[in-house]
């Protein structure tokens, strides 16, 4: 058994996983750096060396349908590398001490795009559509949510009730304000009905609702970052 364990995002998956490393390759400790900067995992060292010390290690993930591979650095404490040799060689050592800190990992897993100027009430879900495209989750569930939170980011423009009884009337209104370019509301559009029949039929095509959260994305940088960005500019420039 592995005693180092970390809880990581997968970078093949995306899945929260405990990655058990198998091996580690050599480490070293900078500490005192002119007498043994450099230390084999296999040779015994005295157990009350605390120095911190980093290393990297193999690790595949646990999931089923998964198992890619990930290289993972980290640092942990000189005596805990010893104890780990041990554990690896014998089912009676079980490590106890400070966890290991992840310094890094490759390849690094994907993040979704988010951004400080989207509305808070859609920043998270809009994540987790994200998410849910790269964990190849059920799309009619994808393809409804963008819906929603076109309907939200519209309303958090102006565009809500008092611009229009349904969302197809608000679409055309941020249309004739200039908001949305021709391309846009086809695209607004199109998302509203796909949405509309997401959730009454849930017969979405993982397609469109990878063409949909690209939509949204741009949709989202176009409406809130853009503005905020040019207004960013000119008071450097002013
Ligand atoms: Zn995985």
């Amino acid at each position: 058994m592995s005693m180092f364990s970390f809880n990581l995002k997968c970078p093949h998956c995306s899945c929260l996983e405990y990655f058990k490393i198998h091996r580690i390759e050599n480490y070293h400790s900078r500490e005192p750096a002119q007498t043994e900067p450099q230390y084999n995992a296999n040779i015994p060292r005295n157990p009350k060396d605390n120095r911190p010390a980093q290393s990297y290690g193999t690790a595949n993930c646990p999931r089923v349908n998964c198992g890619g591979p990930v290289l993972i650095w980290f640092e942990s404490i000189h005596f805990s590398f010893r104890d780990h040799g041990r554990s690896l060689n014998s089912t009676e050592w079980i490590y106890n001490g400070p966890p290991p800190k992840v310094l890094g990992v490759w390849p690094t897993p994907p993040c979704a795009d988010d951004s400080e100027h989207w509305p808070d009430r859609l920043r998270t879900v809009f994540t987790e559509v994200q998410e849910d495209i790269s964990l190849n989750r059920d799309p009619s569930r994808i393809v409804g949510t963008c819906r929603s939170i076109l309907e939200v980011a519209l309303a958090s423009l102006g565009y809500d009730k008092s611009k229009g009884k349904v969302l197809s009337d608000r679409i055309d209104a941020a249309r004739n304000d200039g908001l949305l370019t021709e391309a846009m509301r086809a695209w607004a559009h199109k998302t509203r009905m796909d949405g509309n029949d997401a959730l009454h039929e849930l017969n979405s095509s993982r397609q469109e609702a990878i063409e949909l959260v690209n939509f949204i994305r741009t949709f989202l940088e176009i409406t809130f970052d853009l503005p905020k960005r040019i207004l960013d500019l000119s008071s450097v420039t002013d």
